[in-house]
């Protein structure tokens, strides 16, 4: 499903961090958000997620304004670097949560279980608890978590940053690979441009609660707008 941010402004105590910002992520795409650490990645993945109160502007998941709605009655999909699994709970029961919120029958949710534990790579897990799981494995298990309801949208913020780092790669690829087998529309946050450039299919570089370019990889790497632009992408920090 398509998501629109129009006029987006958000402010804390009132300090503006983000002055209306447009931005449209297509149907179907992976779209980076990518910038350096305190420019307003977070504040605006929490505006789509409707876990922040936004200040003006409209949220839009298709022709249809989210803006007021709680978290709870838009159907996203999330998963934060710190968005823990509920300890207590089989890999399975963490699964099925969101489904037996939703009031799905066991049969039901049972299939969508399976499913989404085969996409993921993940059936063999099911029994067990998260503390039993190896770092990669627990980013899986919450990757099929976010994805169970089939949400419209899927939310990553720094899915990664806790990562090794060649879990971190193979983690890259497994992410993009889910993306494009559900077709998902999907924002990953991220101050790492490799990261931004090697999953993403456009990437919107952020700096001080302003997107400074929209563009494809290729495109931002060979003609950057702008001295920031240019910068970021050349030097990592
Ligand atoms: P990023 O995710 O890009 O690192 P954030 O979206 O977390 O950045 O933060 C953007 C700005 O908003 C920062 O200046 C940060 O200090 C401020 N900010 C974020 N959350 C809060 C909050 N809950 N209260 C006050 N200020 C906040
Ligand atoms: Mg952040």
């Amino acid at each position: 499903m398509q998501i629109a941010l129009k006029d987006f402004t958000k402010s804390f105590d009132g300090h503006t961090v983000i002055d209306r910002m447009n931005l449209t992520i297509e149907d179907g795409e992976m779209l980076a958000l990518l910038g350096p650490s305190g420019c307003g990645k977070s504040t605006t993945l929490f505006a789509i997620c409707g876990i922040h109160r936004i200040n003006g502007g409209q949220i839009l998941f298709g022709d249809r304004d989210v803006s007021h709605l709680p978290s709870q009655k838009r159907n996203v999909g999330v998963v934060f670097q710190n968005y823990a699994l509920y300890p207590h709970m089989s890999v399975y029961d963490n699964i099925a949560f969101p489904l037996t919120i939703k009031r799905t029958g066991k049969t039901e949710i049972d299939r969508q279980v399976r499913e989404i534990a085969e996409m993921t790579h993940i059936e063999e897990l099911l029994a067990r608890r998260p503390a039993q799981l190896s770092g990669g494995q627990q980013q899986r298990v919450a990757l099929a978590r976010a994805l169970v309801r089939k949400p419209d949208v899927l939310l990553l913020d720094e899915p990664l940053a806790n990562l090794d780092a060649k879990l971190r790669l193979e983690m890259r690829s497994e992410i993009r690979r889910i993306q494009l087998e559900t077709g998902i529309t999907a924002v990953l946050v991220t101050h790492d441009q490799v990261e931004a450039m090697s999953m993403c299919d456009r990437i919107a570089i952020m700096s001080r609660g302003e997107i400074l370019q929209v563009a494809t990889p290729t495109d931002m790497y060979r003609a950057p707008e702008t001295r920031f632009v240019a910068g970021f992408l050349g030097n990592p920090p």
